[in-house]
């Protein structure tokens, strides 16, 4: 085991953990072993990808900003990102929207199917119309905007929610940094450079965690959706298989065929060699469903092995981690339409023009966090007039959805940082 490469470890702890998880459901082991003693270790060491997420973004970004060394390569830098975020984000939203449309997983479901879907999982919508109204809650039209701006950094800091608030104070402060006389300068410079180096040493430590941490994951994983009822989990998730493979299916075109062409078209990146480069982030993403807690390892990757400077992958991932997640728009787009078609709705073109502006912004607000996306979809689905209860429809096969979806976002961010690297003329030798 020694001798094995970090990531061939990761994917044993992988595979052994969904396999330990099985043989659990189908052996006398009680699920509690594996909740109480097991999962906790996964949940340690997503703890500790949380961890260094803040502190990582602040050092990393500042000593970003100042290598830049011009506020309107910053400026431009920043304009370009947000530009190709959006254009990404469209296009997986449209590929949902045209799978779901021509295949129409919707239509297969049963009567009596559906309504065995809305009694289950009524109490499990409430709670999730519950989070969404806490999250939407006293808004006023420019309120995303007014968030950007924390009235405490400390406060902001303490709060991993808050990425993008310490997006915007680490980019004033380096561009302030840049900005006073060199000797003052300095020390504040190599203060940060030292933070940030001593913080990618603790990322290293922690993936040395990492086969077991994803273990724990899956294990729990496996346990907890059987439930006390593994065949009747089975089935419900066989109900729902047209509209599993329809997300699956727009994913993996976004994985395989549209971030490809894009590094190709824009980049001259071999993808292969792009693939091999982010699989630990792509593993961590799959095994915590979280953007943000797989941000310092996506960093890690992106500089490390796709060569791109931190100057560009400390400003570009953190805020794709908070503001670009294409897999699921992509995913929002499905699910709302697959809802209408089960209750028998017909959706106009502008309905689902709605879906593409409101998935968009609904991407934008997810958080990076497990279940973030099911929340935000709420809004989608009020928008355009369909019934949240039809949230239940669902709500079974979402865990894994999401372990899908979380990886494409993190490819999404990825492919963005070697193309904003390439296109700012450094050499990304891929
Ligand atoms: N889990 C996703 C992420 O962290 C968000 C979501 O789609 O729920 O990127």
């Amino acid at each position: 085991m020694r001798k094995l490469p970090l990531h061939t470890k990761i994917i044993i702890g992988l595979v052994a953990g969904l396999i330990f998880g099985i043989i659990c459901i189908f052996s006398p082991i009680p699920s509690f072993i594996v909740i109480d003693y097991i999962k906790p270790f996964g949940t340690i060491f997503v703890n500790a990808l949380k961890l260094i997420a803040m502190p990582l973004i602040l050092a990393s970004l500042i000593v970003g900003v100042t290598n830049l060394g011009d506020i309107s390569k910053l400026s431009r830098l920043g304009l370009r990102t947000i530009g190709i975020y959006m254009v990404t984000t469209v296009i997986a939203i449209t590929v949902g929207l045209i799978l779901v449309n021509t295949l129409k997983p919707g239509k297969v479901i049963s009567a009596e199917t559906r309504e065995e879907l809305l009694n289950i999982y009524k109490g499990d919508v409430e709670q999730t119309q519950q989070n969404a109204i806490k999250e939407i809650r006293e808004k006023e039209p420019l309120d995303p905007l007014i968030r950007i701006v924390p009235d405490n950094i400390f406060n902001s800091t303490s709060d991993n929610k808050n990425m993008l608030q310490v997006v915007f104070f680490s980019v004033i402060f380096g561009i302030a940094l840049l900005q006073v006389p060199k000797n003052k300068a300095e020390p504040v410079k190599g203060f940060f450079e030292g933070l940030n180096d001593v913080i990618l040493k603790i990322i290293d430590y922690i993936m040395m965690l990492a086969p077991y941490g994803v273990f724990a994951l899956m294990a729990a994983l496996i346990v907890e959706m059987a439930g006390d009822n593994p065949a009747k989990a089975l089935e419900v998730l066989g109900a729902l298989l047209m509209y599993g493979l329809t997300v699956l299916l727009g994913l993996a075109i976004m994985t395989f065929g549209v971030y490809p062409s894009i590094l190709k078209t824009f980049a001259k990146a071999r993808y292969t060699n792009f693939f091999k480069g982010i699989r630990d982030a792509q593993i961590l993403a799959f095994s915590t469903s979280s953007s943000s807690a797989t941000l310092p390892v996506t960093m890690e990757c992106v500089e490390k092995n796709l060569n791109v400077p931190e100057k560009i992958s400390s400003f570009v991932l953190p805020l794709g981690a908070t503001i670009n997640m294409d897999g699921t728009s992509l995913y929002q787009g499905v699910a709302a339409v697959f809802i209408a078609q089960a209750l028998g709705m017909e959706l106009t073109l502008a309905n689902q023009l709605m879906i593409v502006v409101t998935a968009t912004l609904a991407s934008i607000g997810s958080a990076g966090v497990p279940g973030a996306g099911m929340v935000m979809l709420v809004i989608v689905l009020e928008a355009v007039g369909i019934p949240a209860a039809g949230l239940a429809l669902i709500i079974a096969p979402d865990r894994i959805l999401d372990m899908c979806r979380t990886v494409v976002n993190i490819t999404g961010d990825s492919t963005v940082s070697v193309v904003m690297a390439s296109t700012e003329g450094e050499e990304v030798v891929i």
